[in-house]
């Protein structure tokens, strides 16, 4: 479902992807983990092309995305994307918040995006929020809306990009509770977290970064219980 080839992107010096391939088949959800700095954000952003890659290739639902126009309007659309910082439009209510792309992008009908919109705010625990205004909802909240808004355009793929680093420890279950169901409904995900629990329960398989490469690519089980490289090694004293 995403496919990289050979991707590299270099930030001047830096190299900071080499030689990343990866394979996420339909309904895996696979886990980024890697110290701060190795590329992890880098990588998700450049699965939706919001940052441009130097060379290899990049599919997602077997379409190779192309790096402008309006073929990558459409092919974005595919691919849903959760941040640290939920960036939900503060003038817009909940609601208005999770209607925006479907109506103007894949141009549903009112209705059609408000139904839709109101069955996704149920589905995360939060449709009596509707009419409120973000920063009357809480971080746990407004993530729980990020997710509704991405699924409002019926992606093919989900990313997450520490998706509950920003929120108070109360509220990360919260997330990850959505997250969870969302992976068990079958949603191909991947996520660039640093919550070992659900990374280990809701993971078919981890990829752990260093310095800009793919170290290690295996199962959860055996990366947390039997990391092979000194990196992930270290990687893994540190936090656990
Ligand atoms: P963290 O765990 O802290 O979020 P990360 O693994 O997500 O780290 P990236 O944000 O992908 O790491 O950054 C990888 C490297 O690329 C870092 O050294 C960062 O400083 C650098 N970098 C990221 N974005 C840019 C940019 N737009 N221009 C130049 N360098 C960048
Ligand atoms: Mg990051």
């Amino acid at each position: 479902m995403i496919s990289m080839q050979s991707v590299e992107k270099h930030f001047g010096e830096l190299h900071v992807l080499q030689n990343i391939n990866i394979e996420v088949p339909v309904g895996q959800v696979v886990i980024v983990l890697g110290p701060s700095g190795s590329g992890k954000s880098t990588l998700c952003r450049t699965i939706n092309r919001l940052e441009p890659i130097d060379s290899g290739a990049i599919a997602v639902d077997g379409k190779v995305l192309p790096s402008e126009g309006k073929a990558l309007a459409g092919l974005r659309a595919d691919v849903g994307m959760v941040f640290q910082s939920f960036n939900l439009f503060a003038h817009k209510t909940i609601l208005q918040n999770v209607m925006l792309a479907p109506t103007k992008v894949r141009k549903q009908s009112k209705t059609e995006a408000k139904d839709n919109a109101l069955r996704l705010l149920e589905r995360v625990g939060i449709a009596n929020q509707a009419d409120k205004y973000p920063a009357q909802l809480s971080g746990g909240q407004q993530q729980r809306v990020a997710i509704a808004r991405a699924l409002a355009m019926n992606p093919k793929v989900m990313l997450f990009d520490e998706p509950t680093s920003a929120l108070d420890p109360e509220m990360v279950n919260e997330v990850l509770d959505v997250m969870t169901s969302l992976a068990h409904e079958g949603m191909t995900m991947l996520v660039v977290t640093h919550e070992m629990g659900f990374a280990r329960r809701a993971g078919n398989r981890v990829i752990f970064m260093a310095d800009g490469e793919i170290v290690e690519d295996t199962d959860p089980e055996s990366f947390f219980t039997h990391p092979t490289s000194d990196r992930a090694k270290d990687f893994l004293g540190k936090i656990l």
